[in-house]
């Protein structure tokens, strides 16, 4: 028993020496990697303020003035050169630190027309009127004020350690995600070719989908391409009393609604993903009036060229299909809207550079705080700038934001938590913003090493 102890006692020792010793091997790369985590825990302290005065005071798309020109006054403080108005409300904050890439780094701004109902101190209490006139209240509720607070923290802390990297911050706050207006605009008004153009392009989103501080990927397609379809079927009006002197547009949009749900469930690959949802459908203004037209609005999505033809191309089946069963002659048949030129391309992570990230990603936060997530049917108009130069190595990530107490009492279940969009949707703002902060600068320390 005696020898036992004491040959345990003596394996203890020896354990605790190789250990110290490993730590001290580790020692400088732990310090540089603690000090750098602090240096952001402490800048994003002070920057929540700032957080909670973006949550309080969203605008729509295409409207974010005031808080362009706030968040263009705070990151020239920094050094960089800013420029403002870039497609409408852009901004871009350009840093030149010696040879070496070109880094985009893009958050958005806009905030969406929901009524805000999280309860927490800083509610928006703010209205604005929508794109089609309509007065509406309008909340962060997609979180676009963390991706915000986490770009001034990143600008903020790279400015402060250009010392550690070698190359060209093209730091840019982008209008309008949420119509996938704004990347198209800044592009138009000359993003890649009045200020650095980038060889690589990173951003982040806030995710209902992770718990707070997790980070997910997708290699390739990271969001679908979302397509707009308008379609007005038409029919021959009349008294709802003589339906069969009339041609009822109801009867022909509601059938062509339900042979819509066939196109996925018969027509596409099983292994493939796609969406066709019908978000509207308006006919008629009396009770009994047959009138001579429906009108649908669809959005559809889908990650590849078959599936997205196939889609496109089935709706139009579909509807004219649907108006020669009901005896609409050839003039009458539905009439398709797609605006190719204005749907919002897939958004694709390249693949080995986000292979390369993810394990960059590990080494800093731990693989169990890293993790590959399916590719989610959200559009992301991120997309638009790989799109314009392939040649870009494009990576968008998620940062988890459910607060770890809701994740544990949902059980993980995503379908018991409020989901982006939601006027319920609170995310762990100082866990996402330190997280995205720390997650940017590691990603920008790799791509623009010395
Ligand atoms: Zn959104
Ligand atoms: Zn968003």
């Amino acid at each position: 028993m005696r020898n036992a102890s004491k040959h345990v006692a003596g394996l203890r020792k020896r354990i605790a020496r190789q250990l110290l010793c490993a730590a001290l091997a580790a020692w400088p790369s732990i310090a540089a990697a603690d000090s750098m985590k602090e240096a952001v825990a402490e800048d994003v302290r002070g920057l929540m303020p700032l957080y909670r005065d973006l949550h309080a005071s969203p605008e729509l798309s295409m409207k974010e003035v005031k808080t362009a020109a706030k968040l263009a006054v705070e990151v020239r403080k920094f050094g960089f050169k800013v420029t403002e108005k870039v497609g409408v409300t852009g901004v871009v904050a350009v840093m030149e630190n010696g040879p070496g890439p070109v880094l985009l780094i893009r958050a958005d701004m806009d905030g969406l027309p929901v009524v805000e109902q999280t309860g927490l101190p800083y509610s928006s209490k703010v209205k604005g009127v929508s794109a089609t006139g309509i007065e509406t209240s309008v909340m962060h509720a997609c979180g676009h004020d963390t991706h915000m607070t986490a770009w001034i923290a990143t600008a903020k802390r790279l400015a402060a350690m250009k010392a550690q990297w070698s190359g060209t911050l093209v730091m840019i706050l982008q209008p309008g995600e949420e119509t996938s207006e704004g990347a198209r605009a800044m592009l138009a008004d000359g993003l890649f070719s009045r200020f650095p153009k980038p060889q690589y392009a990173l951003a982040f989103h806030d995710s209902a989908s992770l718990p707070a501080g997790m980070i997910g990927y997708t290699s390739g397609p990271a969001a679908a391409t979302v397509d707009s379809v308008d379609l007005v079927v038409k029919g021959v009006g009349g008294h709802g009393a003589v339906p069969h002197a009339t041609k009822d547009p109801i009867v022909v949009a509601a059938r062509i609604v339900s042979t819509l749900q066939t196109l996925i469930s018969r027509e596409l690959d099983p292994q493939d993903a796609a969406v066709v949802t019908v978000g509207s459908f308006q006919a008629g203004a009396k009770h009994n009036v047959i009138p001579d037209e429906a009108k649908l609005l669809l959005t559809v999505r889908t990650y590849n060229d078959k599936a997205r033809e196939l889609m496109l191309g089935g709706i139009a089946r579909i509807a004219r299909g649907e108006a020669i069963a009901a005896g609409l002659p050839e003039d009458k048949m539905p009439v398709m809207t797609v605006e190719r030129d204005l749907s919002t391309p897939a958004a694709i992570n390249t693949p080995e550079f986000t292979a390369h990230m993810a394990q960059v990603f590990a080494k800093r936060f731990g693989q169990d705080r890293v993790t590959p997530v399916p590719p989610p049917m959200v559009g992301e108009d991120f997309g638009r700038y790989r799109e314009t130069d392939p040649s870009i190595q494009s990576l968008l990530f998620w940062v988890g934001g459910v607060p770890k107490t809701k994740w544990d009492a949902a059980g993980g279940d995503t379908m018991k938590l409020p989901s982006l969009h939601s006027p319920f949707w609170a995310p762990e703002a100082e866990t996402v913003i330190a997280t995205a902060t720390e997650a940017m600068i590691t990603a920008t320390l790799d791509i623009l090493k010395k």
